[in-house]
């Protein structure tokens, strides 16, 4: 079998469109949606992640506000810039852009953040939610994983799913969010024993361990769903956990990296902070 590509690059342009048009319909009410983004020292990758952040902000008429604080900025003085941002009407989605440096604690960041404003999804009470089946705000990555399996239009109901990786921001959510649509789910990790063969039996697969090409094509089962989270950087350029080119021959629809999961995220986060200025604007 010859896969179908999930183009994240195409179907977030289109999801960043209808977005656009929403913004424009909040506007006329009165509500302009604005992100705060937080952004603390000098971490290469989250300036790069920030700066994209802001560009889809900017694609879609949705105001971005950066703050950018130094690297030895004190936990005290970041949780008052959060608090500060809770308070501020204007405000409707915070991020805070992680990992933060080591002496500040991220639990107690994401613990002060109004869950209402936390577009991320990281708060502990968004987190609980997602579990509970709540309405909430889904974490961006996750929701763009499930987007991109439903715009396959095969239906998540009854399917098994093996997601590999427990971390809170990937593997957990999107595991709990394949439950919520009804798919038996399995969630391996690096305690997982024969990996190969709990992979093997699942109609729809997402790799999020962070090891290139770590997922080969023998553990796909014909005709599955691959939907690569992983970025790695390699000499050659950034690659995904999956071997794409390999398992591209065995699955029924498959992401590429870049330009499957990644897009999405960002448009996930447009997606949220619309939401947030939807529902902040309604009171
Ligand atoms: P973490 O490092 O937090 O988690 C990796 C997970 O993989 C862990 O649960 C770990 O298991 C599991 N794992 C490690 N080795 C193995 C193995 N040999 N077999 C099975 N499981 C294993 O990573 P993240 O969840 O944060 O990210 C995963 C990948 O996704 C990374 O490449 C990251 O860059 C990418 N990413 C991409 C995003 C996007 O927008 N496209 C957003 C976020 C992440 P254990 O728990 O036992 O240690």
């Amino acid at each position: 079998m010859i896969s179908n590509i999930l183009d994240g690059r195409k179907i977030s342009a289109e999801i960043r469109s209808s977005i656009k048009e929403e913004v424009l319909k909040l506007k006329a009410r009165g509500i302009n949606p604005t992100l705060a983004v937080v952004l603390v020292g000098e971490n290469p990758a989250s300036k790069v992640y920030v700066r994209q952040k802001e560009k889809g902000c900017g694609e879609t008429g949705i105001t971005s506000r950066k703050y950018e604080l130094p690297a030895e900025t004190t936990h005290e003085e970041l949780l008052s810039l959060v608090k500060k941002l809770n308070e501020d009407k204007e405000v409707h989605g915070i991020l805070v852009q992680f990992p933060l440096p080591a002496h500040l604690n991220e639990t107690e960041v994401l613990a002060v953040m109004n869950p209402e404003k936390d577009v991320d999804g990281f708060h502990a009470l968004n987190v609980g939610k997602l579990v509970s089946g709540l309405p909430c705000f889904e974490p961006c990555t996750p929701k763009g994983v499930i987007t991109l399996i439903e715009s396959t239009g095969i239906p998540i109901e009854g399917k098994s799913a093996v997601v590999t990786g427990r971390s809170n921001i990937v593997g957990k959510p999107v595991a709990s969010m394949l439950l919520a649509r009804n798919a038996t789910v399995t969630i391996a990790h690096s305690k997982t024993r024969n990996l190969q063969k709990v992979v093997a039996q699942a109609d729809i697969v997402v790799a999020a361990i962070g090891k290139p090409r770590f997922i080969t094509a023998d553990m796909i089962k014909e005709g599955a769903i691959v939907i690569d989270v992983g970025i790695n950087r390699l000499p050659e350029g950034i690659v995904g956990d999956v071997d794409f080119k390999e398992a591209a021959r065995k699955a029924s629809w498959i992401t590429p990296v870049p330009g499957g999961v990644g897009p999405m995220t960002i448009a996930m986060l447009l997606q949220n902070t619309l939401l947030a200025a939807g529902k902040q604007g309604e009171n």
